[in-house]
């Protein structure tokens, strides 16, 4: 008898029809003999619909006191949701209750609209799954520390069942959801890309920050904390499939290196069309230009990602950074407004139509030659490399938006990825 936890996705939760299956999935996994805790998303197109309603009464909501509404007004979703999957448990004969994130409590910082877990409180939970029933938490929202309802951030209630999973000390966390598992790539993109059985759960935590959709990022760091294993598969398998036959589907995210898994040198592709560059001209090379360069960006909360210096000529270097396409004519316009008078620099040149193609494997630890073998597909390609970052297991370049698919395809041939290529 274990405990597990269940997270369903909002496709998953999409409708009445398909709530009634998640309940019979979760009864067959009770009458197994195991405990469970279920969190689910709202339903699919929910979460939109909300901030939509919202958008339209105030287009900005800056203010924190505008904020702390539109999270009050997003985490009505996940309660309709938890309501009605109680019920639907019930009338499958299967004790269940639901709890909304301030009841259990699950406690997080106050920052609205991105909240972070603090500390769950697992007593309630424990003496409902004591008394044989399923305990349903919302996912994505908690309660701050003066009782204000907040949200986790979009794609949260992965994090939220982590944490519980985390908190419970759960033997497993099932995200479930409406792909089959983790992919090399988007199989959207390449119809060749491969699930993977298991991945490391460093080699998610690039997958997920580098742009691959399948799990908020901040679950997988929780994971990583707290050492939960974690494991995601598909919704759509039909409910009553074998136990043991569902509990080794999908793609586990795992802690240790095993052999299997030190054969792969690239583990997977990763991509990110979102990002823009741009490029202060001509700026003086001396100490501190960097931070006056970047310290207003940062001070107007846009997140900068790949940074380049060039060496300088004349006491002269050009600075290169990547920001969220979304936050490119901001962040244009503040260099000219007061970076460049500040600085004395020449001129803010950008392109917002750039994207970020990156490969990741542990085992780029330990052999040689991998970025040098991702530049040569590249140029093979006739692709331009505007940008190259690295990390231990992972090279990033930016590149030309025109050519992204074709390089996701290129890399994923040349690393031997394809279905019919090497095993991992
Ligand atoms: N319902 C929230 C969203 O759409 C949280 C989630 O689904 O994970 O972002
Ligand atoms: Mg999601």
């Amino acid at each position: 008898m274990a405990l597990i936890v269940h997270k369903y996705g909002g496709t998953s939760m999409g409708s009445t029809e398909r709530i009634r299956n998640v309940a019979r999935r979760v009864a067959k996994w009770v009458r197994a003999g195991h405990r469970l805790v279920v969190v689910p998303s709202a339903m699919s197109g929910e979460t939109n619909r909300l901030l939509g309603l919202a958008k339209e009464l105030a287009p900005e909501a800056a203010t924190a006191a505008s904020q702390r509404e539109l999270d009050a007004i997003a985490a009505t979703g996940e309660q309709v949701s938890v309501g009605l999957l109680a019920l639907a448990l019930q009338a499958q004969g299967v004790g269940a209750v639901s709890y909304a994130g301030w009841q259990v409590p699950i406690a997080t910082d106050a920052s609205y609209t991105k909240a972070r877990i603090s500390h769950i409180d697992d007593r309630r939970v424990r003496a409902d799954l004591a008394a044989g029933k399923v305990v349903i938490i919302t996912g994505f929202q908690g309660i701050d520390p003066d009782g204000n309802v907040t949200t986790l951030g979009r794609g949260g209630s992965d994090t939220s069942a982590v944490a519980v999973a985390a908190a419970m000390k759960a033997d497993e966390c099932l995200i479930y959801t409406d792909v089959d598992g983790v992919y090399t790539t988007d199989p959207r993109i390449v119809p060749e890309a491969r699930r993977l059985h298991s991945i490391s759960f460093e080699e998610m935590l690039e997958m997920a920050s580098l742009g691959s959709k399948v799990l908020q990022i901040r679950s997988v760091e929780f994971a990583g904390k707290y050492r939960v294993p974690m494991r995601v598969l598909s919704s759509f398998t039909p409910w009553d499939i074998p136990i043991e036959e569902e509990a080794r589907s999908g793609t586990l995210i795992t802690f240790e290196e095993d052999e299997k898994m030190e054969q792969a040198i690239v583990s997977g592709i990763a991509f990110n069309r979102d990002e823009a560059k741009i490029t202060v001209m001509g700026v003086p090379d001396k100490p501190g230009i960097a931070y006056q360069i970047l310290g207003p960006v940062a001070e107007a909360n846009i997140d900068v990602d790949v940074i380049i210096q060039n060496v300088s000529h004349d006491g002269r270097t050009d600075f290169s950074f990547t920001v969220h396409r979304n936050d490119y004519v901001r962040t244009v316009e503040l260099l000219k407004s007061s970076v460049l008078p500040a600085t004395g620099a020449a001129q803010v040149l950008g392109d917002p139509k750039i994207c970020k193609v990156s490969i990741v494997g542990i085992g780029m630890r330990s052999h040689v030659g991998v970025a040098s073998k991702m530049f040569r597909t590249l140029s093979e390609e006739g692709i331009n490399i505007q940008m190259i970052t690295t990390s231990e297991i992972k090279t990033s370049v930016v590149i030309d938006e025109k050519y992204m698919e074709l390089a996701v395809r290129a890399l994923h041939k040349a690393f031997d990825l394809d279905q019919n290529g090497a095993a991992v």
